[in-house]
């Protein structure tokens, strides 16, 4: 009999897309997969693409599960607070459901283990009841979660909740934090975006200070990142729980994978739009700025413009990629001119396959949010970055990016076009811009190291699989 194992996303795309590469994995190591969606995205996905988009094939079976929201609310992927708050309070009734259901069906064989994205501690509870190993991976760096776990230290030490709003504009922000356990220099602001508030109840705050204690339940900590890139913090880590397992980027393990149909199941719940790639191939080698961020983060329309006209300015070209709902508030349409400005040089399209946009050679500079998935994916191919972090854990990855890593650059302050457009061109024509490419390539390298059989990240999924998922 195979081993089963639930696979279980927090479901946004920055936490689908490394579950379902990990899934793949155990898949090729010879488990069978129940991989759960919220109904939600499932139906998405389903009207993005097809139902065969989630029909699954042999040995890897699509499952959903609500997510408590009302069916009214037609926004659930992008209001992070009440997802997390009602997934804690109604998640477990229907997964203990879901996997009676499993272990009493005929067409798979019985649940073994669990392996849960750290924002699900419900599927911790689910595995005490059932008495199975359950894996707890956070889709954040190392230091992003690190700087999660520790957000209980600033209620401790009075910090937080801020006393009042003028606390974020009058330099308070700069305090240094000296107690944050493997992280040197770390400033207030470099914190989770959580903390910004003055209410002392604020779900994201008690959320994430609740869901990474409960990490310690867990059999192990999964971590989308490598040993070398965070030596300091994960040996910090080390000490706090019994196995913490670093296997990224997950993106170049995936290449064990052998099967084609199991390797082009798609994660995007938008559809790629592929034209960006001729485009890139009629660009001259690391000519190009790629401008992304991510599927949550949002800009207001003047946002938008003071990009759109400072990625004019640069006079780069860009492949900039605007989401349906990047932007709150009317998205008016750029006007004449600046479509007359950018021709030839800048091309905007809804959604691409950023992997694949990363790794085109024409490909000289991303400029993000500072999502721990595009950065890890920008940091595998060997691309500066230019920072722009909006929320959560972004700000710690910027600081990182900036300060540890020499491969960021920070768009500090208000957005304005001139701002944008001397940082581009720092980025894609300066000596900074040179110094950080030659650095970046030295961290793809390491990052391919780490994935190769014999490196650090390929020996902990021997780990993973053999010692915690196999021994149940
Ligand atoms: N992504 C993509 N195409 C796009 C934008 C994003 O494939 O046009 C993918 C990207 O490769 C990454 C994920 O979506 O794997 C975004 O995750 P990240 O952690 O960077 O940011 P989030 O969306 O969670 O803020």
């Amino acid at each position: 009999m195979k081993p089963h194992a639930v696979v279980v996303p927090y479901p946004a795309q920055g936490h689908i897309n490394p579950l379902l590469k990990l899934a793949k994995i155990l898949h090729f190591r010879g488990f069978f997969i129940t991989f759960v969606n919220n109904e939600f995205n499932q139906n998405r996905m389903i009207r993005a693409r097809g139902p065969e988009s989630v029909k699954g094939l042999k040995d890897f079976q699509f499952k959903t599960i609500p997510d408590g929201l009302p069916p009214s609310h037609k926004d659930a992927t992008q209001d992070t607070p009440q997802l997390c708050d009602s997934l804690t309070k109604n998640g477990l009734l229907p997964f203990l459901e879901l996997i009676k259901n499993l272990n009493n069906s005929p067409d798979c064989p019985k649940v073994t283990c669990i392996v849960s994205d750290g924002h699900m501690s419900f599927t911790l509870d689910a595995a005490e009841l059932l008495n199975i190993p359950e894996a707890y991976f956070f889709t954040t760096s190392a230091c992003g979660f690190m700087a999660h776990t520790q957000c209980a230290e600033p209620v401790a030490r009075g910090i937080f909740p801020l006393k009042d709003e003028s606390q974020l504009t009058n330099g308070f922000l700069e305090t240094k934090l000296d107690w944050v356990p493997g992280m040197k220099n770390m400033r207030l602001r470099d914190f989770p975006s959580w903390i910004r508030t003055t209410d002392p109840n604020d779900i994201m705050v008690n959320f994430n200070i609740s869901q990474t204690k409960s990490a310690s339940r867990a059999k192990v900590v999964i971590l989308n990142t490598f040993d070398e890139l965070e030596k300091e913090v994960l040996d910090a880590f080390r000490e706090k729980f019994k196995h913490v397992c670093t296997i990224g980027p997950l993106h170049l393990l995936e290449h064990i994978v052998q099967d084609p149909d199991v390797k082009s199941i798609p994660s995007s719940l938008w559809i790629e739009v592929e034209s960006c790639i001729p485009w890139l191939n009629e660009r001259e080698p690391n000519s190009v700025l790629y401008v992304n961020f991510g599927s949550i983060a949002v800009l207001s329309t003047e946002q938008l413009l003071e990009f759109a006209w400072g990625l004019a300015n640069s006079k780069k070209h860009f492949l900039w990629i605007i989401r349906p709902d990047l932007v709150c508030g009317e998205l008016g349409l750029f006007p004449e001119e600046y479509f007359k400005e950018i021709e030839g040089r800048g091309l905007m399209i809804g959604w691409c396959s950023q992997e694949q946009v990363l790794g085109h050679p024409s490909v000289g500079g991303f400029l993000t949010h500072c999502g721990w998935n595009s950065t890890l994916e920008s940091i595998s191919e060997g691309v500066p970055m230019i920072c722009l972090p909006c929320f959560s854990e972004q700000l710690t990855n910027c600081r990182y990016l900036c300060v540890e890593w020499d491969i960021g650059l920070e768009v500090e302050g208000e957005v304005r076009r001139d701002k944008v457009a001397n940082v581009v061109n720092v980025l894609m024509d300066g000596e900074k811009g040179k110094e950080m490419r030659k650095k970046a390539l030295e961290w793809k390298d390491k990052a391919q190291a780490a994935a190769k059989p014999g490196g650090s990240s390929h020996q902990n999924l021997e780990f993973l699989v053999n010692e915690i998922l196999l021994k149940s």
